[in-house]
């Protein structure tokens, strides 16, 4: 018989690459969840994309079924609820949604890099939510593993002894089996609370064609069943669960849940804003019995809803437009499509007198943002003019009236300006000592507020910085990757919003105001910054059959230019005689350019050259 004392919930938390998904890979094995020849590697990565930049993107839940061969333990078989979960700092809230949804967690930290930015930070989400950490250090098959020493800094990290941090290779397994042992006796089982009246913590949610909303949830108390209709207590809604299961990965089907259990619910809803990640689901079943209405009501008022998650903060916004000359809608089809298996993603309708129609879209991070247009390039077939990604600006003007601005195109009239506000955010750098000097230097040059020095052993230690988010969110990541051959890591946290002085940043191209390269800069960095978008465009933009002048302006004035020169005139001259359809199809590759030349002005912009200049790279 299977009750609360015999499941156990948790998380896999660690920074990135330091081995989540592999482990679980190796857990499916050993419960025998997934069967030998259906195993690939990273089996938990299912988006296309995830597989082949060899991240993770979404949380994914998996239940597993566990016989104990050790008879110190009062039961044989136990259910593990896994949730896999992604490290990259813009998928922050996928993890904070997945650690609300269990009792433990295990802290992975690979024996080759040791601690790093985001298991620090992960970690302090862990503790917010009380749950029991297993620190576990991952890849000691390696030559290079330093497995003593980054066992100590584990056990400092977490106050314990070094007995506790285990050690483990999740590529041979080696250790493995003994991980789930101490989940099982280490992190608590679910309350038991099978009487008490239904909640249920959504933590994700996605849409299905047939079934309408599936929710993630992780059943709190009572139990739930096919039919029963419920009430998502945040946005009002009603539903009806239409079937309900377990992930095995797959969804599979089954008769209830009850507390202490996650699963899949299909709700019956048709739009996903009434679903909301951190609702909480309760029962509207009683009600229909009319004689014990009366119960329920009293029931209802005083049932709380589970405290929620933080809602998803966008950080860095850009604008997407057609590039082609297709239909508008086919894009507002799209991006609503995406949205649906996606609540971080924000977007809003705008126009622009250069550009049309087209959407302003809230990020998690570069990141998300280059996830998105990859997605909508792939999948719907979309060619993109994307703006230069902008975060959000707060604009205090004459009038005593206060703005928020998404866009360089928003920034008013400087007349009617007193001050403009931008985000700052709490910057944590780990890296080795030796490395101190060029982390520093750099962060100088990001605009860097130095706070304070931590030590977590003689050789690494932590910087404490604040910085404009604008300048981080970019590419410091890569340059601090860079000046610190790898080794260095970060996260960082909002803290609000300071005054600067920020000038807008205009791109000419031959002699066009291109709108989608606009920037807000500061006043002392515009020069700089204005020859690097000018050098990346340079590098970005295919040669034309005519010389383009690139130009950097302050406002009206001019503060930079770089020259492409022209290309050959005749295109198919390079081609020799009889090859007709290869002439035939370049000739049309031109025709089609010189469309969307028209739309863009004079000049043919691929979406990669977007990217390119957003990336600096
Ligand atoms: P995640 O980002 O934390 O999910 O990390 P992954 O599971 O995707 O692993 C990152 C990389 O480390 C992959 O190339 C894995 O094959 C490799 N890896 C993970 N665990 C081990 C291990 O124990 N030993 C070795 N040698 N490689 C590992
Ligand atoms: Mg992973």
């Amino acid at each position: 018989m299977q009750t609360q004392k015999n499941i156990r919930n948790f998380a896999i938390i660690s920074h990135i690459d330091h081995g989540k998904s592999t482990l679980a890979d190796r857990f499916l094995e050993i419960t025998k969840t997934v069967e030998k020849n259906k195993m690939k590697a990273q089996m938990l990565d299912q988006m296309d994309l995830e597989r082949e930049k060899g991240i993770t993107i979404k949380l994914q839940p998996v239940r597993m079924e566990y016989k104990i061969k050790n008879p110190t333990f009062n039961f044989e078989h136990f259910t593990l609820n896994l949730i896999d979960t992604p490290g990259h700092v813009d998928f922050t809230y996928e993890v904070s949604r997945s650690l609300s949804a269990v009792e433990g967690a295990i802290l992975l930290v690979d024996a080759t890099q040791g601690i790093q930015a985001q298991t620090i930070f992960n970690l302090d989400m862990a503790l917010n939510e009380n749950l029991k950490i297993i620190p576990v250090v991952n890849k000691i098959d390696l030559p290079n593993a330093r497995i003593d020493e980054i066992v100590k800094d584990t056990a400092n990290l977490l106050a314990e002894d070094i007995g506790q941090v285990e050690k483990i290779s999740a590529k041979t397994g080696q250790g493995v089996e003994k991980i789930i042992e101490r989940i099982i006796k280490d992190v608590p089982p679910p309350e038991d609370n099978l009487q008490k009246p239904l909640r249920a913590l959504i933590f994700d949610s996605f849409f299905d064609p047939y079934k309408g909303v599936i929710a993630y949830a992780r059943i709190v108390d009572g139990f739930l069943e096919k039919g029963d209709k419920i009430l998502f207590m945040a946005t009002g809604e009603q539903g009806e669960v239409l079937d309900l299961g377990i992930f095995t990965p797959e969804m599979k089907s089954k008769d209830n849940l009850f507390a202490g259990e996650i699963g899949w619910v299909a709700t019956g809803i048709k739009e996903i804003e009434k679903c909301r990640v951190g609702d909480t689901i309760a029962s509207l079943k009683l009600k229909v019995e009319s004689e014990k209405l009366k119960v329920i009501e009293n029931k209802k008022s005083e049932l709380k809803p589970l405290s929620g998650y933080k809602e998803p903060k966008p950080m860095v916004y850009a604008s997407f437009y057609l590039a082609e000359e297709k239909n508008f809608n086919v894009l507002a089809t799209a991006l609503k499509k995406l949205k649906l298996n996606d609540a971080a993603l924000t977007y809003q309708g705008e126009s622009s007198n250069a550009l049309g129609q087209g959407f302003r879209i809230g990020f998690l991070g570069l990141l998300h943002l280059e996830i998105i247009s990859e997605r909508l390039k792939r999948e719907y077939n979309l060619d993109l003019i994307i703006t230069s990604p902008s975060v959000s600006y707060k604009v205090n003007l004459k009038n005593q009236k206060t703005i928020s601005i998404y866009s360089p195109s928003d920034l008013p009239d400087r007349s009617k300006i007193l001050t403009v506000e931008e985000p700052w955010v709490k910057l944590d750098i780990i890296c080795p000592k030796s490395y101190l000097g060029s982390v520093m230097e750099l962060l100088k040059n990001y605009d860097g507020v130095w706070k304070d020095t931590q030590y977590i052993n003689p050789e690494r230690i932590i910087l404490k910085y604040e910085a404009p988010l604008s300048m981080i969110i970019v590419d410091f990541y890569d340059q601090l990757k860079s000046v610190s051959s790898g080794f260095a890591s970060m996260s960082y946290n909002l803290i609000g919003f300071r005054v600067s002085d920020l000038v807008k940043l205009n791109i000419l191209i031959a002699g066009e105001k291109a709108e989608a390269f606009s920037k807000i800069v500061s006043r002392k960095r515009a020069y700089q910054e204005g020859k690097s978008v000018l050098h990346q465009l340079k590098k970005a933009l295919p040669r034309q059959n005519f010389a383009i002048a690139l130009q950097a302006a302050l406002e009206e004035k001019i503060i930079a230019r770089e020259n492409i020169s022209a290309f050959r005139k005749d295109v198919t001259a390079g081609l020799y005689g009889g090859d007709y359809s290869r002439k035939r199809k370049l000739l049309e590759k031109q025709k089609k350019g010189k469309k969307r030349m028209k739309k863009m002005g004079q000049v043919d912009i691929p979406t990669e050259a977007f990217l390119a200049v957003l990336r600096k790279k």
